[in-house]
Formats: structure tokens, sequence, C-alpha cells
């Protein structure tokens, strides 16, 4: 209820029958028509009920909020029982609207809600690109057991057309092995890729990596904080690789040598056929099948020694063929692919309003550190809008979050100022109060 209401009312029931100063007939009957209604304990109005032995008190605009998140919090109801809960002892005008407002806002509740549908956002695929190490995926795998010579990790690439597999162990993920990593295994065969899509870690994200990337004239591409997903192509690979090393390894007995299988894995890898491209990697690089161990000791009786000249165009001739037909069918092949993941990871998806810079989000914890955590990390603040869904957010302490956050990890955060007229109220009531101690001790 209003506070100059509240008042009026009081000094209505309290100064017999007084009405503010100036009041129209039209306020004095409301007055009197809500005085009808209450009655004054120790300075407060409270409802008027014969039937009940326990009276509400009225609650007005200038304390409504504090009761109302009193009670809340004893249990932290949801605003039906908070709402039922508030009704055994207060009444007033909206108090459902006033509760619904309260427990929306309450931190500790959004903190810990529930997790929404976490797909708010399509799927953006990457497009195939048209040439063979035009756009490389990388990652590193590890650590794992350290073999006797010291190796923990495999640092890994793939190319997003041709699917071809890179690899090689490695005793540490610094800038400098990544630096060396990417130069001696990916530049210096296969060229500059115009795009490297990596994940967020140090070891790629670091200045030193920023800067070589940069020396090359390649766009340094990061998947999108909390959604691995997006590096889809590296994760497989990751997963096909350490299969069929750890296979390798097994037929081998060799737990403790197992950097000295890789290339034997790669041989294996870039030589399988891909269900989605159709082709094996190697010939859709190379425009033939690599030859394995296992078929290096067929005899090779269609090896015919022939004029060089000849050879080299029919081996072009076989390259044209590749490049007019193979890739761009490779490349048609995982866009439909992509197309139809993404129909079905879109019927999954629920869209939401889309946040603007400046509003308040939180932000879901992927890993709490205890059972009881918060599941929400904020608030934070939008800074900036992307067209694929992502957000750039300043945390709490205007800490900048380094990298974009997928739409689909955060919430509204609620924290609307419910009181407009809360100072003013305020200073009404106390004046009040000090006037009712005053009144009292004449
Ligand atoms: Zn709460």
């Amino acid at each position: 209820m209003e506070y100059p209401l509240y008042l009026s009312i009081y000094y209505y029931l309290t100064r017999s029958g007084e009405y503010p100063t100036g009041s129209t007939e039209n306020i004095k009957r409301k007055v009197r028509r809500q005085a009808s209604k209450f009655e004054v304990h120790g300075h407060k109005l409270f409802r008027k009920n014969p039937v009940s032995p326990v009276s509400q008190e009225l609650l007005h605009e200038g304390i409504v909020e504090e009761v109302i998140k009193r009670v809340h919090e004893e249990g932290h109801y949801g605003v039906n029982n908070t709402y039922s809960q508030l009704r055994l002892q207060y009444t007033g005008p909206r108090l459902f609207e006033w509760t619904r407002k309260v427990v929306q806002n309450c931190v500790t509740c959004q903190v810990r809600t529930k997790t929404p549908h976490n797909r708010t956002e399509p799927a953006h695929p990457i497009d195939t690109p048209i040439h063979p190490f035009y756009m490389i995926g990388c990652d590193a795998i590890g650590p794992m057991d350290p073999t006797e010579d010291g190796y923990r990790y495999l640092l890994v690439a793939v190319d997003y057309l041709t699917r071809w597999p890179i690899a090689i162990p490695v005793k540490d993920i610094t800038e400098e092995t990544t630096v060396n990593f990417l130069f001696e295994q990916v530049v210096v065969p296969y060229g500059v890729p115009n795009f490297i899509l990596t994940d967020r870690g140090s070891n790629f994200t670091s200045g030193y990596v920023r800067e070589f990337f940069k020396s090359l004239n390649c766009r340094h591409l990061t998947t999108t904080a909390y959604r691995p997903q997006t590096n889809g192509l590296c994760e497989r690979l990751n997963q096909t690789l350490s299969q069929t090393l750890a296979k390798i390894v097994r037929d081998n007995d060799a737990l403790t040598t197992w950097d000295k299988y890789v290339t034997s894995a790669l041989l294996a890898l870039r030589t399988m056929r891909n269900d989605t491209t159709g082709h094996t990697p190697a010939k859709l690089l190379y425009g033939y099948n690599l030859r394995t161990p296992a078929t290096w000791p067929a005899p090779r009786t269609d090896f015919v020694q022939g004029d060089p000249v000849e050879e080299i165009a029919s081996r072009t001739k076989v390259i044209q063929h590749m490049i007019e037909k193979l890739r761009p069918e490779a490349r048609s092949r995982s866009n439909e692919k992509k197309q139809k993941y993404k129909a079905r990871y879109d019927l999954q998806v629920f869209p939401r309003r889309r946040f603007s810079p400046g509003e308040q989000v939180l932000m879901r914890d992927q890993k709490p550190p205890h059972k009881f955590s918060d599941r929400w990390l904020g608030p934070m603040t939008v800074t900036r809008v992307n067209n694929n869904g992502t957000y750039h957010l300043i945390g709490p302490n205007y800490r900048r979050l380094q990298g974009a956050i997928n739409g689909d990890f955060l919430i509204p955060f609620h924290n609307h100022k419910l009181m407009v007229p809360d100072i003013q109220v305020k200073r009404a009531e106390n004046q009040f109060l000090a006037w009712i101690s005053r009144y009292d001790t004449l």
C-alpha cells in the first residue's frame, strides 16, 4: 500500500476521523472505506478479523519488500509457497505481485536454479573449405603415462577438407613446442593454412603463438568457451587416433614406448576411408591411395618402367581429375552431413530472446567444485553480442572474460530495483516513527 494512504488511515483511526489537509471528498471517502477494515495495534495497522485470532498486518511500500524477503529466505520457497506463508501474517494490495518480484530477484535462488533447456542457439556449422589445408583444427592430447623417452603428450592437427591427420609425440605442450609443431609438421609440408581452429588452451593462446600466427598471416579461431563441439573434427580425430594407437600399442606390447607407434597409427588413419567424405584422406590430398606396410610385400606386377615425361603427364591427369571431381564431391558430402547434423541438433533448440549489451546474466558453472556450490556464476554484464549467439562478458569486479561465451550457458539475471519511492518513503516513515515517539511521551 502507498505510504501516504497508510498514514492517512492511521491518522483517521487514531485522531477520531481527521483527514489529511486539503483532502477532496473522493479522498475522504477512500480513507473512510479503508479505515473501516483496519485497526491499530502498537502504531501499526492490522486487518480486522473477528473470526481469526491471528490478525494480519497491513504492509506498506516502505517495508513490503523487506518482509517478503525475510519470509522467503526462511527456506527459499517458490513464489506460491512464499505467498501462502506471507498471507498467514500479512495483508496488503498486490502482495502476490510483490512476492513474485522478490522471489525472482533472489540471488541465492538464481545461482542455484536448475539448468533450463541448454540449447537456445541453432547450430552454426563451419562450411567445408574448397582447398586442402585452407583450414585446420589443432589440439593436444594428454598428459598420458610418460614413455621411456619421456613423451607425455600428442599434438594433433587435422585438415578440414581432406581430413588428413597430423600428430607428433611431445614431452610438454609449451608455446615453443606448439609453434615448432605447427611450423615443422603443418606449414613446411602443407603450406600456411588460412585458418587454424584450436581450443582455448594456454599453449594456443599465448602471446608467442599469436605472434607466430600473425607473422604467417594465418587467422587463429578459438572455440567458444564452454562448447568444445565446435572443434568437433579435431575431437573426433583425437578419439580415433587414441583408439588406433591404443590397439597398435596393445598388439606390440608397447605401453612404455607408444611414441614409436604414432606414425604407424597416422598411416592407418590416412589410408582409412572416411565415412563423411567417402574417401581416404590420402586420396583426397594426393589423388591416390597410399600403400600401407601390409600391402608392401605384395608383388608389384603393375610396375612398368616408362617414359618419365609420360608418367608425369599421367600423374598430372590423375591429380587434375581429383581436383575437379573428388574434392568438390567430398566437400558437398561433408556439408550435407553437417546440415543433417544441424537439422537434428536444431530440433532440440529452444530459442530465446538474445541478450543485449549492458544486460546482466548468470553463466552456468560447468564444474561446480562442490555439490552445494552455486550452479551459476555471476552476475556478469554483456558487453558485446555476436551474430552466432555468443557473447562477450565482464565478470564480477569488472574482470573481462576471455573469449566469447555461448548463449546456451547463460540465463538472465534479475536485479530490478524494486523500490521506486524507496528513499522518500523511508524518510517519511522515519519522520512518522519519530513523531509517534514524541507524541507518546507528551
Ligand atoms: Zn531465494
